[in-house]
């Protein structure tokens, strides 16, 4: 229940008009599974990330730098 509020809260203040930059991460930033062109979309500071599920989408939206570089690269990738 709780995520759920807080999932629908990430969603209203989303800046739904903007456009984003479309995602090309290959792993999932929260649980580091493998992700791909069919997999869930979230949008963070105007970038879109790939993820396994929604529940993925709400802890990336919440707590972002904590999965993601201050340049908006995945954490969990190799570089
Ligand atoms: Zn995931």
């Amino acid at each position: 229940m709780l995520y759920a509020a807080l999932f629908s809260l990430a969603v209203l203040t989303a800046p739904a008009a903007e456009k984003a930059k479309p995602a090309t991460n290959t792993l999932d930033p929260v649980c580091k599974m493998k992700v791909d062109a069919k997999s869930t979309v979230a949008v963070v500071r105007g970038q879109e990330y790939r993820v396994c599920s929604k529940h993925c989408v709400g802890a990336l939206q919440q707590d972002p730098d904590k999965y993601l570089e201050k340049d908006g690269s995945v954490k969990a990738e190799e570089k």
